[in-house]
């Protein structure tokens, strides 16, 4: 095939990759969001009820974080025109990380772009060959690329098991390195706090125990824990009382705190070497000022309205317990991510798109996201949500699961 005026097309193969993916349902559209994100939303021209968001609290809304915005882009302009290190460090980046260090009980903390970000800025910084890093097998995408871009060599434990984590650190202790039979420097054992996918707890007091036993550092990313685990959702450190026992506490403030952005809590010498070697932190431009503006309302509003987290799990609670009963499977769930279990990709797809046409916005998530046979529509219910919406979702999803013979009755 030749593109128009006859030149040949050397991305000729993205069509017929495109084609596969589509012929075996994994083709993912991107639908547009017309409205401000919400417990409702206008979604392609239709008005739905969203359970796809991982806007926990309704912070991208609050009108305390809209205000310190616009009140910040007013003073301090649009962008940062810099990255920190060069001219782009604003009075407004320093005192955010102070207060999330305050907010995590950590000595200093220090802010990316994104979670992504953090997590592939720190993990190469602290890792290198002398080193080994051990991974629950489910971690996020972002972890895993963190670790690619560090010369350690890694192991994969099982999801959430503890006994054979502490069997890979003992023999990692026992043998040395790979290459040498020295000691490792550093073993760092990396997960998730909570699981995106499944939404359920890393098993944090037995991975610091065994983490102890064996003389390694902890590193927990708390994308999904950070406002809504913990007290006024400090995370999953606070939610086990854990303080002081893990060394790198990575979180976003792109998910509860409703706005943009990741960060690494850890010790002062963790932030001063972040800042001297960390790729993402040393090669891309700061927040701009309404970005880090809002974010410390964020963390003013988790400290001032603990009543949204309570109204989160309440949410959560409820629409669980209901989908419980109407006979779906919610997997392992321990968190307000309700993965509904579909099976086939096909089945995620169809299921969604007729949610859809019932006025319920709710993804479905398939391979590789997940397992090729463990294709489900993950939801996330939201302190904005009312008892009327979240019983219109489930009578949607008793409808459509019925038609799909997912559920009887
Ligand atoms: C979403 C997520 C990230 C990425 O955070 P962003 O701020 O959206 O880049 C990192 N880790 C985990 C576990 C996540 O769920």
């Amino acid at each position: 095939m030749t593109v128009e005026g006859g030149r040949p097309n050397p991305l000729e193969f993205l069509d017929d990759e495109i084609a596969e993916l589509k012929r075996a349902n994994l083709y993912r559209p991107m639908r547009v969001l017309n409205s401000a994100q919400g417990a409702e939303v206008v979604v392609d021209g239709k008005t739905l009820i969203s359970l796809s968001s991982n806007n926990y609290l309704g912070l991208t809304t609050h009108p305390r974080l809209k205000e310190a915005a616009i009140a910040a882009t007013r003073e301090f302009g649009a962008g940062s025109g810099a990255v920190r290190t060069i001219a782009g460090n604003m009075t407004l980046h320093e005192q955010l990380e102070m207060e999330l260090a305050a907010f995590k009980h950590t000595q200093a903390a220090l802010t990316f772009q994104s979670g992504f970000a953090a997590n592939t800025g720190v993990i190469p910084v602290v890792t290198g060959e002398k080193d080994l890093i051990v991974s629950d097998a489910l971690n996020h995408a972002s972890i895993i690329d963190g670790m690619r871009m560090s010369k350690a060599p890694r192991v994969v434990f099982p999801h959430k098991d503890v006994a054979a984590l502490r069997e890979l650190l003992r023999a990692a202790r026992e043998k040395g390195r790979a290459d040498s039979g020295e000691p490792y420097r550093l073993i760092l054992v990396v997960t998730d706090g909570v699981f995106s996918m499944d939404g359920d707890i890393a098993p944090l007091p037995g991975i610091v125990a065994a983490a102890e036993e064996f003389g390694a550092a902890v590193m927990v990313d708390d994308a999904h824990a950070a406002g809504v685990l913990g007290k006024n959702g400090r995370g999953t450190v606070d939610h086990f009382g854990l303080h002081g026992r893990v060394h790198i506490q990575v979180g976003t403030m792109s998910k509860a705190m409703g706005v943009l952005g990741g960060y690494v809590a850890g010790s002062q010498a963790l932030r001063d070497m972040l800042i001297q070697r960390a790729r993402p932190f040393l090669f891309s431009t700061s927040h701009p000022p309404a970005v880090a503006a809002s974010c410390l309302a964020a963390i003013h509003v988790l400290l001032e309205e603990p009543e949204l987290i309570e109204r989160l799990w309440t949410n959560t609670r409820y629409f669980k317990g209901e989908l419980a009963r109407l006979g779906f499977d919610t997997g392992a769930s321990e968190t307000p991510i309700t993965p509904v279990m579909m099976g086939d990709s096909a089945t995620a797809t169809k299921f969604s798109r007729r949610l859809f046409e019932e006025g319920v916005f709710a993804q479905p998530v398939v391979y590789p996201t997940v397992a090729l046979d463990g294709a489900r529509i993950r939801t996330i219910v939201t302190a904005e949500h009312s008892t009327e919406q979240l019983d219109r979702c489930l009578e949607a999803f008793g409808k459509v699961g019925r038609e799909v013979g997912l559920v009887s009755a």
